[in-house]
């Protein structure tokens, strides 16, 4: 049994009432480690640690260069890691083996491009119509940045937030899910060795309810960056508006993958599969909701059929299997329960619609036929194995379904007709679409949610300015005082 502990101001420690909770490994229910469940005074700590941090210590006069340098340690030390973290987050979370040693070398990937962005932030010198004046801008760090996390990527989703965070030069706590916050306090090991001054990260690790709101609301946090479900978004968002708190939340999706009958059908049947089978569905922009043109609709689902029905599901280590557990076991009973609504719907299920018997939290891929727009399985985001299949006559009626849910998270176009491809990337509302290919990313793209799947954006060399603040100076080096009401 692995006891791990919390990272504040540059030392490991426990919750200071002691209390832990456990964490499971949700292919055999086996609990592998237990983590310190932080309270209130947990949080207050490691915001006071931060908030010294970024307005007292070195790292507030470090130069922008050696910051750099300092994001660039994580990136080259991180291999030396590599094995262990994607290991511990196979174990915690049930994501394939082979994904998570993908995302782990990301991460690295990640911390280089963010560690180059650090010397690149600048101020302009403004030619305001006034002699003996100058005026210009100077960008400063907006301060203790706390960042929430979700159980389904924790190592890259907190990875875009802190990298960026702080090649601004903010300070961070970090919030990792209760269900998988190993592998962020493993990772979180490196800025020590990399030589981070204390109190630059921390990490807090307990209950959403118990402590996400005391970090939400901590006066000295300056911005949130939240990825999770839209509901808890919601409500972050309010809490947060009454210290008007900076917010980016990244939420929910049920996003669409559109194929009309021009496309190249093999591509696009590979590309429906890894949109929504890749970690058993559990990816926010899943493509849950494929868009078929009636002409191709039938030759397509039997082609789909013969490439998912012998998916093989099993133990995340083994390097067979494709189909991976669902990571937390109230979203394992939330995807059986969004099963048995589908089938309630009349949706008519062709593949799978159940969870396999026996240990493990795996639910077989499943997919519907027939599905009409304005049911469950159509509106809600199940964040499982679940594809609900629909028809289509017509680019108008497509884009009409496109758009036809709340989210707007991501959206995917099979067309061999480029003029009707570039028309799509118009009318469909997400934030991002894909062109003949389906669930692709890159930190140095931007990254944003459309509708209920979010607020402002992550990643990219623009976001850079969401972590900083603008500063006007005005120099007065030879104009005259001039005070118009005032009779000398
Ligand atoms: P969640 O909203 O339940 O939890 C997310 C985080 O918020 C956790 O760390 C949790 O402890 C914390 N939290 C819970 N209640 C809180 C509160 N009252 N105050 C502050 N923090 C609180 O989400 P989840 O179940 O962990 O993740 C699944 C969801 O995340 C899905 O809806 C998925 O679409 C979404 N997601 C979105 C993206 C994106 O980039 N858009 C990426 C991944 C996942």
């Amino acid at each position: 049994m692995t006891e791990y502990q919390m990272l504040i101001d540059g030392a490991e420690v426990n919750a200071i009432s002691g209390e832990r909770f456990e964490t499971e490994n949700p292919y055999n229910g086996e609990v592998w480690a237990t983590l310190p469940r932080a309270g209130v005074d947990d949080v207050n700590r490691a915001v006071e640690a931060a908030h010294a941090a970024f307005t007292n210590g070195p790292w507030r006069t470090m130069s922008a260069s050696e910051r750099g340098r300092l994001l660039r340690k994580i990136a080259d030390l991180l291999p030396t890691q590599h094995a262990k973290l994607s290991e511990i987050e196979t174990r915690d979370n049930g994501k394939l083996i082979h994904d998570t040693r993908y995302q782990t070398a990301y991460v690295a990937q990640l911390y280089e491009y963010f560690a180059g962005l650090a010397d690149k932030i600048e101020g302009n010198v403004v030619p305001i119509d006034r002699p003996g004046i100058l005026t210009y801008t100077q960008y400063e760090p907006v301060g203790v940045v706390a960042v929430i996390t979700p159980w389904n990527s924790p190592l890259p989703i907190a990875a875009g937030k802190v990298a960026n965070a702080l090649a601004a030069g903010c300070t961070v706590v970090i919030k990792p899910s209760e269900f998988t916050s190993a592998s962020i306090l493993e990772f979180v090991k490196l800025f020590e060795q990399a030589g981070f001054p204390p109190g630059v990260v921390n990490v807090v690790t307990g209950m959403g309810g118990e402590i996400g709101e005391a970090l939400v609301t901590h006066p000295k946090v300056k911005k949130i960056t939240f990825t999770g479900g839209t509901e808890t978004g919601r409500h972050i968002n309010t809490l947060a508006a009454a210290s008007l708190k900076k917010v980016v939340l990244e939420l929910g999706g049920k996003s669409p993958n559109i194929v009309f009958a021009d496309a190249d059908i093999e591509k696009a049947v590979r590309g429906a599969i890894a949109g929504i089978f890749s970690s058993s569905g559990q990816t926010c922009v899943a493509g849950s909701r494929l868009l078929l043109q009636d002409s191709i609709h039938d030759a397509f689902v039997e082609r789909l059929l013969q490439l998912t029905s012998g998916l093989k599901l099993g133990d995340p280590f083994d390097p067979d299997t494709q189909i991976g557990p669902i990571t937390t076991r109230p979203q394992f009973e939330r995807v059986v329960n969004l099963l048995d609504v589908a089938r309630k719907d009349g949706a008519r299920c062709v593949l799978g619609g159940e969870a396999l018997s026996g240990p493990g939290q795996l639910v077989k891929p499943t997919i519907y036929v027939d599905v009409q727009s304005g049911m469950h399985i159509a509106q809600q985001e199940v964040f499982g194995p679940v594809l609900s299949i629909i028809r289509f006559k017509d680019e108008e009626e497509a884009v009409r379904l496109a758009n036809d849910t709340m989210y707007g998270l991501a959206s995917g176009v099979w067309t061999s007709d480029m003029s009707r491809a570039i028309r799509m990337t118009n009318a469909i509302d997400a934030g991002c679409v894909w062109i003949n290919m389906y669930r692709a990313a890159s930190f140095m793209m931007p990254f944003t949610g459309h509708k209920q799947s979010g607020l402002g954006s992550e990643n990219g060399q623009r976001n850079i300015m969401n972590y900083l603040e603008p500063k006007s100076i005005w120099i007065n080096y030879g104009a005259d005082i001039t005070v118009p009401f005032l009779k000398e």
